[in-house]
C-alpha cells in the first residue's frame, strides 16, 4: 500500500516504515479494536523517507488516531511533531504519534512497555536493588537505559560492541540530577556480582541462534536472583537466554514487550484498556507460537 491509497481509505491508525510488510502490529491492533468492539482500521504503510512528512502530516485528518512509528523513521520524525512525552524526548526516538484535534505528540511506550513486561515477569520495580546492564547503544539501549535509570531508578551500565558508541550515548543522555548513575563500561569492567538486571538491547542473536552479546564467563558472575531479558524475539530462546539458563537464571524474550508498547499505544489512542493477553494471542497467531 502507498502513503497515496491511505489517504484514500477511512483508516484511523498506521504504521509508518520501510519496510513494513513483514510488521506483526496490524494483528495485534486488529484484534485490539476487535476486543473492544471498535470499528477502527489499522493499515501497515511503506513510508520512505521522502514521504515521511506528507505521511505525518496526512494524521492530522478527522478520525485519524495517530500512527506507529518504525524504522528507519523512529528519530526523522521528531521535528515533524507538535509536542513530545518526556520519555520520547529523553530517549530520542518516537515509536508512536497521538493525534488530538490536528495535534500531533511523539510518545515512546517501548520504555514502559519494557517496565510492564519485566512486571510482568515479577518484577518490582521498587525493590530491584543493585545495578542494570544494557548491551547495545542504538534505539532500543535509549529506551532501556531509560527504562532502568528514569522507571527502575538504578544505577545502569551500558555495554557496546563498538564502545564509542556506549559514550556517546552516555554523553547525549539529557540531565538527570539527581537521579542515578550512568555509565559506559567495558564488559570486563561491570560490577557482575551486583547486576541484578541485564538487557539485550542488541541485535545479536536477531535470527542467529548462535550469536550472544555476553559471553557465558559473565553471566557465570551474576547473582542467583538475576534476571537476563533478551529484547529479541526470533528465536524464541536466543543463546544469551539459554547460557542464563544454563547458569540457573531467569531469562525471558521481548515477546511480551512488543505486545505491551502495542497495548500502550492503543490506549493512548483510545482511552480504552484492551488486555495485554490479546495482543499477545495476535502475535502468537502470526508467529505461530513463541513461548518464553
Ligand atoms: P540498532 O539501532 O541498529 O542497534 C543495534 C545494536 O546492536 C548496536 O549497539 C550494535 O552494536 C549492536 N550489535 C549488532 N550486532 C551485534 C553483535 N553481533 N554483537 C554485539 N552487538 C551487536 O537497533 P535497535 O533498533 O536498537 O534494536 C536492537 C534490537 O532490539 C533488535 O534486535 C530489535 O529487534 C530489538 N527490539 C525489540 C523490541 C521489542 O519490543 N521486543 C523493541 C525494540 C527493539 P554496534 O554499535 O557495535 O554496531
Amino acid at each position: 500500500m502507498t502513503v497515496q491509497d491511505a489517504s484514500a481509505l477511512p483508516l484511523q491508525a498506521f504504521l509508518f516504515a520501510d519496510p513494513a510488510a513483514h510488521s506483526l502490529s496490524p494483528l495485534m491492533h486488529t484484534a485490539a479494536f476487535r476486543h473492544a468492539g471498535l470499528s477502527g482500521q489499522y493499515a501497515a504503510i511503506r513510508v520512505s523517507s521522502t514521504e515521511l512528512a506528507a505521511a505525518v502530516h496526512g494524521l492530522r485528518r478527522p478520525g485519524v488516531l495517530g500512527a506507529n512509528i518504525s524504522l528507519p523513521h523512529k528519530q526523522a520524525v521528531l521535528p515533524l511533531l507538535d509536542d513530545l512525552t518526556p520519555a520520547a524526548r529523553a530517549i530520542g526516538a518516537v515509536n508512536t504519534i497521538i493525534h488530538r484535534e490536528g495535534q500531533l505528540t511523539g510518545e515512546n511506550t517501548d520504555a514502559p512497555g519494557l517496565l510492564a513486561d519485566l512486571r510482568d515477569l515479577g518484577v518490582n520495580p521498587h525493590g530491584l536493588g543493585g545495578v542494570i546492564v544494557v548491551l547495545g547503544a542504538g534505539g532500543a539501549a535509549r529506551a532501556a537505559v531509560y527504562t532502568g535509570l528514569n522507571l527502575l531508578e538504578q544505577d545502569v551500565y551500558v555495554v557496546n560492541r563498538t564502545p564509542q558508541r556506549a559514550q556517546d550515548l552516555v554523553a547525549s543522555w539529557p540531565d538527570r540530577n539527581p537521579a542515578p548513575q550512568l555509565r559506559a563500561s567495558a564488559v570486563a569492567e561491570v560490577p557482575w556480582p551486583d547486576v541484578t538486571l541485564v538487557i539485550n538491547a542488541s541485535s545479536a542473536g536477531l535470527d542467529a541462534p548462535d550469536q550472544t552479546p555476553l559471553d557465558p564467563a559473565f553471566i557465570a558472575q551474576l547473582p542467583r536472583q538475576a534476571l537476563v531479558y533478551d529484547m529479541v524475539y526470533s528465536p524464541a530462546q536466543t543463546r544469551l537466554m539459554a547460557d542464563a539458563r544454563v547458569a540457573g537464571l531467569a531469562a525471558a524474550n521481548g515477546l511480551g514487550m512488543l505486545a505491551q508498547q502495542a497495548r500502550l499505544a492503543f490506549t493512548a489512542w483510545t482511552q480504552c484498556d484492551v488486555p495485554v493477553e490479546v495482543f499477545r494471542g495476535a502475535l502468537e497467531e502470526g508467529r505461530t507460537g513463541i513461548p518464553r
